[in-house]
């Protein structure tokens, strides 16, 4: 029973909730990342890690950096603020699950007029996503593997495309969840994907359970670039 659950008697995450561990007090851990977010970090010295990060890469290619755009409040905010507190040019990189509300096409298209930025936005090919969402599902319970996958996958593709080695995402995952903390830096990288983006699923093992469904090329947007192609850029992948 679904009222039975044991919850955190701070924010009622339930026991359920991935990651997730409760201490003497019945408090979640995602809640004492939250209070260390808070509290331990030294804000001011991260700050100038990012001053450092951006002036190496600032400048060098077509654009200074990728930002992965859902039109959501964090990547929006994340391109208000490196285009408005460092003036950089950045390209933003959408990738389409099929699922986004009218009111964000509204959002993004004041977002982007307002700072004066570049849109690349990608939607895949909804019958070959159909076939994803049912195994996902069933295999699962979550029919969104397209949608965990190809937002990860899909601007590392564009970086390589577009020759830009910089990446900047808009959450830490440690804001839902306790795979990375905030005491450590977590790179937005192939062990991340496959640790829990990717559901236990790689985009070959759907191309082997779909049976000849859906080609390899369908499954490229949701499939991790080899480290060979990365390596040719020296990624450099963060988050704020
Ligand atoms: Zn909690």
């Amino acid at each position: 029973m679904i009222s039975q659950l044991r919850r955190c008697t701070k924010c009622v995450l339930p026991e359920t909730h991935e990651t997730i561990m409760f201490d003497e007090q019945g408090v979640c851990n995602i809640c004492r990342q939250h209070e260390y977010k808070q509290t331990e970090i030294d804000w001011d010295a991260r700050k100038k890690e990012l001053d450092k990060l951006v002036e190496e890469y600032r400048g060098k290619y077509d654009y200074d950096c990728i930002i992965p755009f859902s039109g959501g409040k964090d990547s929006a905010f994340t391109a208000y603020y490196l285009m408005r507190e460092y003036g950089l040019k950045p390209l933003l990189v959408r990738f389409h699950h099929g699922f986004l509300r009218p009111q964000l096409y509204e959002n993004t298209r004041k977002l982007i007029r307002k700072l004066g930025v570049d849109l690349l936005d990608f939607t895949a090919n909804w019958q070959a996503v159909q076939k994803f969402m049912l195994q996902s599902f069933l295999e699962k319970g979550d029919f969104c593997w397209h949608c965990h996958t190809g937002i990860f996958a899909y601007p590392m593709w564009v970086a390589i495309r577009y020759n830009i080695p910089l990446i900047f995402w808009g959450e830490a995952s440690a804001e839902y969840t306790s795979y990375y903390q905030y005491d450590e830096i977590e790179e937005v990288d192939e062990k991340r994907f496959h640790r829990f983006v990717d559901l236990g699923i790689t985009a070959q093992d759907m191309y082997v359970r779909l049976d000849g469904a859906v080609s390899e090329r369908d499954l490229k947007p949701f499939t991790y670039p080899p480290i060979k192609e990365l390596r040719k850029m020296s990624m450099d992948v963060c988050n704020p």
